[in-house]
């Protein structure tokens, strides 16, 4: 009988599977390539053992081909994953099948024949255009426009920092729309990027290895059915999405990159000998294995909290924010003190903790910056 703050028996039957599949087939990829490099033909040959979990499409449910995994399932699967820097982070590639994106919770029923479906099958390629040069964490103040002309929208303005624009089929744009009534809304729209006046511009390598690009709308011409959410709330409609994606993409995969991080110092600390004695018998580095395991168990009882509060279809929103920002820092320290523990093997590439390290630093910054959510988080708490 699981105990109040236990996880249930299938679920951690779930995890020991997961994490048996992760040792077996992917942490020793760590070893032939890079970090975020796995192959589409890696993630090919390993279709079959996720399809003999009953992983593949985890993130869908039964309606939509995939397993219908409850949340907190999820964030078992993702917090073992998170235990190896073989896969990608952000972008198309995934190992459970092709990511959908917030066009699951956004699409009618006709886009989804158009948009969504092709999406889950592999056959179109979709990026998620939020950010402008001058617009980056306030939604609110993006420029791009669409003004309404009969049937079409007519789209000017330009998006940076797109996740695999280069390589997609359509941009998901959140643009000011102009329906001639005198007053703009925030809408999105799902632009074909093989439309003339688009153009792509350079790509922007960061520090974790992945180049986000430019791209330009002049002109654009825009279908107004390719308009998500029946009103031009497509951007409300995608924040269940939101949340649901700070408590199992960034929250709990960050458990799985720290519980790494702390075994991998543990193991260290054990095995390594200085001035006569193991660096585990020191009480500096016994403080910062301590301070790890305490700041992890807090990080992960919070995951799992919300995770359970989501699947009960409570209003998560706060929650998600603390996880976010919880994880993600937890996991910066964490790495940080495995890379400090390590001494200069930490700093090499024999390690993942070298990558972890930039990954976990970008984390504080992208999909949420975590000024702006704690700043959204104390305005929600003051307001009620
Ligand atoms: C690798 C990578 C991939 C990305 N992929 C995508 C993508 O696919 N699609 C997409 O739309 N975007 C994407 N982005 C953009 C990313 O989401 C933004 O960089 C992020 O939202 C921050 O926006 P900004 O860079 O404009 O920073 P700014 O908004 O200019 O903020 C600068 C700094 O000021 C802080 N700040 C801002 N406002 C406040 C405030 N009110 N109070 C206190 N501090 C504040 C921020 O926290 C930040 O530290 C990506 C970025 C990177 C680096």
């Amino acid at each position: 009988m699981p105990g109040l703050f236990d996880l249930p028996l299938e679920l951690k039957d779930l995890r020991t599977v997961v994490r048996q599949f992760v040792a077996r087939e992917l942490i020793p990829l760590e070893q032939v390539v890079g970090p975020q490099q796995i192959t589409p033909d890696h993630v090919r040959l390993l279709r079959g053992p996720i399809e003999a979990m009953g992983l593949w499409q985890l993130d869908l449910s039964e309606e939509f081909g995939g397993p219908g995994l409850d949340l907190l399932a999820r964030c078992v699967v993702y917090e073992e994953i998170g235990r190896t820097s073989v896969l990608p982070m952000r972008g198309l590639a995934c190992l459970f099948g092709p990511r959908v994106g917030p066009i699951l919770e956004q699409c009618n029923e006709e886009q989804r024949g158009r948009f969504l479906y092709p999406a889950i099958r592999g056959e179109l390629k979709i990026c998620f255009a939020q950010t402008e040069p001058e617009a980056g964490s306030d939604p609110a103040a993006v420029r791009t426009r669409a003004v309404r002309r009969g049937d079409t929208y007519v789209l000017n303005g330009s998006k940076r920092f797109i996740t695999d624009a280069w390589q997609s089929d359509y941009a998901q744009v959140l643009c000011q729309l102009d329906d001639g009534r005198g007053t703009d809304t925030m809408g999105m729209l799902m632009v074909d990027l093989a439309s003339p006046g688009v153009a792509h511009g350079r790509r922007e390598p960061t520090m974790m290895g992945d180049a986000p690009s430019e791209v330009t709308f002049q002109d654009v011409a825009v279908p107004v059915t390719n308009l998500l959410g029946e009103a031009g709330k497509g951007f409300a409609l995608s924040q269940r999405w939101l949340s649901e994606g700070r408590i199992k993409r960034q929250g709990a995969l960050c458990l799985g990159i720290a519980q790494r991080s702390l075994d991998l110092m543990l193991d260290y600390a054990r095995g390594r000998t200085t001035f006569g004695r193991p660096l585990a018998d020191r009480q500096a580095i016994q403080f910062m294995i301590a301070d790890s395991a305490l700041e992890l168990d807090a990080a992960r009882l919070m995951v799992h909290s919300a995770a359970a509060r989501f699947d009960r279809g409570e209003d998560v929103r706060n929650a998600s924010y603390m996880v976010k920002m919880s994880s993600v820092e937890t996991a910066c320290r964490i790495v940080d003190r495995a890379l400090q523990v390590h001494g200069g093997v930490g700093l090499t590439h024999e390690l993942p903790l070298e990558y972890w390290y930039r990954q976990t630093r970008s984390m504080r910054i992208t999909e949420g910056s975590h000024e702006v959510l704690r700043w959204v988080l104390g305005r929600n708490l003051v307001r009620t």
